[in-house]
């Protein structure tokens, strides 16, 4: 008689950029889920903004790209620059074109991938998405995990073979079972507004993507269509709700482009950056991704980029399992996914973090020298970019045994 478990559905839990792909993946390939998240509604998360080739190559294995990539701003050169000059260092990206269907940064909000993936699981009926349940607990057994999840007036257990927890980085599911995601909070907070107004017009030479020093601080600018995201780091001794404030926010933009303003302020929103690691991403048939397995410095936009790129693995090791392969297979997806959390994405994503942040001169003048040199030099510039893209880390995941 067939185990009526092992026969369940995948359940997982969170509909972020993460868990819908993963979903996705699983019924393109004939296997039903249920997803499980908290909200009513699938929110207008502003936290990503770049998808890099990659990840647009992962995001073709589900006809993804191409609406994407329509909905945002590709960007094929990017730069660093030093404001108030014409000192640039520019990448180029079409240097990847042997590597990479989709050689340049799209800079698109991450909510238009997950508003895309919702559609195209509305169209799948081996897919139960339960939008306004929250998982409240779980409890591990020996042949399979059985989720508590509510919504107001009703409650419901599930029970699978495999739970995949997607709940991002205050994942319940981590903290039910107990774990500890081990790691530290970066030094200085982040802070990025959203902003009506054409800097393409003000400021010479800037490019869709631009990281910038000024004299002693730094900031990004990122188009996004008619928009663009400035980001910077605010006063420390400042708190959130004055850092957040209108009036700070528009003294702030107003002393790196005097006479400009006043903004048209969309969004402003503040974060807390922090590197951190669970010491597995499989817990017997708990399988982490995402945000709720590791989390890294936004700068360089590679969060996001690496749970996808984890959704993926993980289902190409889940599959041969719920098919009758050895579960140990899925030991291959923590050894692969965790050493590229912790030796590439958190390693850049840390460098970046400290490169952008830089304002002793001395080290500015050695990082600025490492960068003009790299751009000179083809190869070295694909090298970087390799890196900086994400396509590295995908190869070598494909190495680890
Ligand atoms: C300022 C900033 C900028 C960033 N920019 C980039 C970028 O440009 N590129 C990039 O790659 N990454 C970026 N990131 C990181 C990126 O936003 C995250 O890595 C990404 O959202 C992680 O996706 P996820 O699906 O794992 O988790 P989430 O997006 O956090 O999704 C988790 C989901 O689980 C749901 N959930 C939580 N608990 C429960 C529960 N108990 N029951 C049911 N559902 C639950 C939540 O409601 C949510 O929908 C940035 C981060 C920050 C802070």
């Amino acid at each position: 008689m067939a185990d009526p478990v092992s026969n369940s559905p995948v359940v997982i839990a969170g509909a972020g950029p993460v868990g819908l792909f993963s979903a996705l993946l699983l019924v393109r390939q004939g296997y039903p889920v249920v997803v499980l998240e908290q909200n009513t509604e699938v929110t207008e998360d502003m936290r990503a903004s770049t998808f890099h080739p990659a990840t647009l190559d992962l995001l073709d294995r589900c006809d993804l790209s191409g609406e994407l990539v329509a909905m945002g701003t590709p960007a094929q050169r990017w730069q660093y620059m030093i404001h108030g000059t014409d000192e640039r260092a520019i990448f180029d990206l079409g240097v990847l074109g042997d590597l990479t269907r989709h050689p340049y940064r799209l800079q698109c909000e991450q909510f238009n991938l997950t508003r895309l993936i919702v559609e195209r699981l509305r169209q799948e009926p081996l897919c139960d998405l339960r939008l306004g349940w929250q998982v409240t607990d779980v409890d591990p057994g020996e042949d399979q995990v059985r989720i508590r999840a509510s919504r107001p007036g009703l409650s419901e257990t599930f029970q699978t073979p495999w739970l995949i927890a997607a709940d991002g980085g205050r994942s319940t599911v981590r903290k039910r079972l107990g774990l500890s995601f081990e790691g530290s909070v970066f030094p200085k907070t982040s802070i990025t507004l959203v902003v009506r107004f054409p800097f393409e017009n003000h400021v010479p030479g800037l490019l869709g993507v631009s990281y910038v020093w000024t004299d002693d601080a730094h900031y990004s600018l990122m188009q996004i269509r008619d928009l663009w995201r400035f980001s910077y780091s605010p006063n420390q001794s400042q708190t959130v709700e004055d850092a957040l404030s209108e009036p700070v926010a528009q003294a702030n933009m107003a002393r790196v482009f005097p006479g400009l303003g006043p903004f048209d302020l969309l969004q402003r929103n503040y974060y807390t950056l922090h590197q951190r690691c669970l010491a597995s991403f499989r817990v017997n048939r708990v399988l982490f991704a995402g945000d709720s397995a590791h989390l890294n410095s936004p700068a360089g936009g590679m969060g996001m980029n690496s749970g996808l790129h984890d959704a993926a693995c993980l289902i190409e090791h889940l599959v041969p399992v719920l098919e009758g392969a050895g579960e140990h297979l899925l030991d291959r997806y923590d050894r692969r996914r965790r050493t590229i959390a912790l030796e590439e994405v958190q390693r850049l994503s840390a460098k970046n973090y400290r490169r952008h942040r830089e304002t002793d001169p001395e080290k500015r003048k050695v990082i600025w020298a490492e960068l003009q040199e790299t751009t000179r030099d083809r190869d070295k510039m694909r090298a970087f970019l390799m890196n900086s893209s994400m396509i590295r880390s995908r190869q070598r995941e494909q190495e680890i045994a």
